[in-house]
């Protein structure tokens, strides 16, 4: 199998919530050759429906994070000013009243300790300072604040490296994520977790898919189903550009339309063959109507409509594609399904 037999379908909605989760998980019961890869690195969650058996984890470190070096800061505080993002701060100030030096100097007053844990920070300060560290400490360092990274917080702009005059800061790599190539009962499934607070979710979503087509390579898979991310930023293009078929799932609310269109936007601009879906189509006829016929104008097909069925949410709290059961929702899904093969086979030919 060579990179170019292997046929990408992404599967989009343009917004969350419109049921495309529900809907790859149902294809992924029914597709007979495939890989399986989520590309919601934000939130991903396919595996709930694919219980996947993690086979290997490999960390994403793709960022760098301000790192204080504590042996070299003065303490002058320029760091905490220039910071715009409001990641450095002091931890004298940050914690209630001078806990960690009031805690080192409990340790190491010599008896009083009783005394100490009555007083507020500044006293108990005072009190240590007659004690056995009083003159190993000058007045002056003892005071010296000392200034931590919030790491959720730092954006890795590397400013403060650069302002700091005695050069006790430098950029640190971080873990941002992890991937993981995982077995499923539907074929192999590869998925990944961003830690919060971490950006690069398009890159992220470049390697899963990069991963995810070595698999589907080493063992002779014809088709990746790709589980895209909501909205149409970074991770969304990451996860569009370079696939066969984009199929979206979207419902008739207002907001569906409007996020609709915006996704069909993106996928032209890669130069992505769009497919439509109509979820939950009966709860407004009408601007299901418009759905259609916007599309068609547009000379996008829609392949099918999906109603409103109690099954879906069973089906969901089960841990099951809907397309388990004999239901309105799982039989319209299987016929979608029936119409993306034969696509999918057009496109082979192509
Ligand atoms: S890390 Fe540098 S800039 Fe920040 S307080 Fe310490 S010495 Fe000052
Ligand atoms: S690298 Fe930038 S965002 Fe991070 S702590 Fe330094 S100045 Fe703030």
């Amino acid at each position: 199998m060579t990179g170019a037999d292997i046929k990408e379908l992404v599967v989009l909605s343009g917004k969350g919530g419109t049921g495309k989760t529900s809907i790859v998980g149902s294809f992924a019961e029914l597709a007979k050759d495939a890989v399986f890869c989520d590309c919601d690195v934000d939130a991903a969650n396919l595996g709930l429906l694919l219980r996947p058996e993690t086979k290997e984890a490999v960390e994403f470190r793709v960022s760098s994070k301000a790192n204080i070096d504590g042996d070299v800061c003065t303490g002058c505080g320029e760091c905490e000013e220039i910071c715009r993002f409001g990641a450095i701060r002091s931890r004298k100030t940050s914690a209630n009243g001078n806990v960690e030096e009031t805690g080192d100097a409990q340790e190491t007053a010599n008896g009083n300790t009783e005394e100490i844990a009555d007083m507020s920070g500044k006293e108990a300060l005072n009190v240590t300072r007659k004690g056995s560290r009083a003159n190993e400490i000058s007045p002056d360092q003892d005071r010296r604040p000392k200034f931590e990274v919030d790491l959720m917080s730092c954006e890795g702009c590397s400013l403060c490296e650069r302002i700091c005059p005695v050069n006790a800061i430098t950029m640190k790599e971080v873990v941002s994520g992890h991937w993981y190539v995982s077995d499923s009962r539907h074929g192999p499934l590869i998925h990944a977790r961003l830690e919060p607070g971490e950006e690069n979710s398009g890159r992220l979503v470049a390697a899963v898919r990069q991963k995810a087509r070595e698999i589907a390579q080493q063992q002779g898979k014809s088709l990746i189903i790709t589980d895209g991310p909501p909205g149409i930023g970074c991770p969304v293009i990451a996860s569009l550009s370079g696939a066969d078929v984009a199929l979206i799932v979207t419902e008739p609310t207002l907001s569906g339309i409007h996020d609709l269109e915006r996704v069909v936007q993106v996928c032209k601009h890669f130069d992505v063959p769009v497919m439509v879906c109509i979820n939950r189509w009966d709860i407004n006829p009408g601007n299901t109507s418009v759905i259609q016929k916007t599309s068609e104008e547009a000379g996008h097909k829609v392949i099918g409509l999906v109603p409103y069925d109690d099954t879906v949410p069973k089906a969901m709290v089960n841990g099951l594609a809907v397309t388990a059961y004999d239901c309105p929702a799982g039989n319209s899904i299987k016929g979608i399904w029936q119409k993306i093969e034969r696509e999918m086979q057009t496109q082979a030919r192509k």
